[in-house]
């Protein structure tokens, strides 16, 4: 115990040392810092942090040392992620690799496969992206076409697309699903693969949205050659591994609320548009409906947290994981509608000098927040899942 409390204070204070004032304020789309070979900085303040971080092995503190990690016990790991919480210290790097790919290497990879891409990972060097769906394979993902030959030295040659890869353009590898296998049931005749974007025969297309821009990649693979090593788990077995992460990714997309995306305090924005100068929300229907926002999103927190522990204490947190990302992508929804109601016609606010740069933040993230409830799976399908896993009831 005493140990432990030490832990806490050595951590608080290398933060509090470490952490430049300017990353511990909430952190906009603009602002994130994707690690990667075109890792860019906007400011000092930003390369400052990363590199503390990186050096600390604390992209991941748990990890092994050997593959660069923090190497910390997982309850140290938990402190080092409250303490950065209550000093609202950004995330230092944002990448699908740490958050998805590394746990899942580090569970079932090769010890290869591990030296081969957990240091870069951790080093923010790499970034990867994800090639999963398909034109006609998004829910039904055991549809996917793309196909992999096997050719006599057991290296794989790749043809097909996927597509709504996020940031395909700035990764430099891709984990992804294709088929190695027609003749069996679907779902067991896909392999997982890790592939260098810049391998001949991938193209990357950026996706134009309406807006101008787009985060969305169509992928190409003509002929592309990959090597036998990068399978990860067995031949035809992509279908648990690619499960397996998925668990990784709507953990991930249940933390929103804990800094892995940007987010508003609903409080604070409402005290700016609702309260009397004596800090008073009078108005009796906007009191309610914030006090509900604010209670789920307290009951969530505890939840959270509960879930946490257990997955610490080596539960299956498989089925939880689903019900977290649903409630949490669900709430960070209802949270960006209750702001646009409640600021208005300053909700609407994209662009021009008479509106405030967190006007335009909360207009933007209130348009990416209807993303989050069909990216890592749709709220449909968790709830499809939570049936199945956590009630038992049938198909
Ligand atoms: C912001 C964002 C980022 C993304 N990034 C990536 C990425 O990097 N890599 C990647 O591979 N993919 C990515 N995707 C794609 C994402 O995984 C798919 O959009 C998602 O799985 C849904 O598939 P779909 O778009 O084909 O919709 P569909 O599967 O066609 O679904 C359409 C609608 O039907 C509902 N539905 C479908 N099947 C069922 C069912 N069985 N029961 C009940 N309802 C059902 C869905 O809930 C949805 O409302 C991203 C998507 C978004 C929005």
């Amino acid at each position: 115990m005493h140990d432990i409390e030490e832990f806490r204070l050595e951590t608080r204070n290398w933060l509090e040392a470490n952490c430049p004032a300017a990353m511990r304020l909430p952190i906009t789309q603009e602002e994130i810092v994707w690690g990667g070979s075109q890792v860019h900085f906007k400011n000092e303040d930003q390369r400052i942090w990363f590199e503390k971080m990186r050096d600390k092995g604390w992209f991941a503190p748990s990890w092994p040392k050997e593959y660069g990690g923090g190497g910390l016990a997982p309850k140290q790991a938990r402190i080092v992620e409250e303490e950065m919480l209550k000093l609202s210290c950004r995330q230092p790097q944002f990448n699908l690799g740490v958050w998805m790919l590394g746990p899942v290497l580090l569970e079932i990879g090769t010890e290869a496969q591990k030296q081969e891409h957990l240091p870069p990972m951790m080093q923010g060097k790499i970034r990867w992206c994800q090639g999963f769906s398909e034109p006609n394979a998004g829910s039904d993902l055991a549809s996917l076409k793309t196909h992999a030959r096997i050719e006599a030295n057991g290296d794989f040659v790749v043809n097909g697309s996927k597509i709504w890869t996020s940031y395909g353009d700035a990764a430099d590898w891709m984990y992804a699903l294709v088929r190695t296998d027609n003749s069996v049931r679907k779902q067991e005749g896909i392999s997982f693969l890790l592939i260098n974007m810049k391998s001949p025969g991938v193209t990357v297309k950026p996706i134009e949205l309406i807006s101008g821009k787009s985060s969305f990649c169509e992928v190409f693979f003509d002929e592309v050659r990959v090597p036998a090593q990068q399978l990860v788990g067995p031949l035809n077995g992509g279908w648990t591994v690619a499960k397996k992460l998925l668990q990784h990714e709507r953990a991930a997309m249940s933390k929103f609320s804990e800094g892995a995306a940007p987010s508003h305090d609903a409080l604070l924005v409402a005290k700016a548009y609702l309260y009397d100068e004596d800090g008073h929300l009078i108005e009796p229907v906007w009191r309610d409906k914030l006090a509900s926002l604010l209670m789920d999103s307290h009951a969530f927190s505890l939840t959270h947290q509960r879930v946490k522990e257990e997955g610490l204490a080596r539960m299956d947190v498989s089925g939880p994981a689903s019900i977290m990302k649903l409630v949490q992508t669900e709430q960070e929804v209802a949270k960006y509608e209750l702001l646009m109601q409640l600021m208005g016609q300053r909700g609407m606010s994209w662009e021009g000098d008479e509106f405030t740069k967190d006007e335009h933040d909360i207009c933007r993230l209130w348009l990416l927040s209807k993303t989050y409830v069909i990216s890592g799976g749709s709220s449909e399908i968790q709830l499809n899942i939570i049936a199945k896993r956590v009630l038992g009831l049938p198909g």
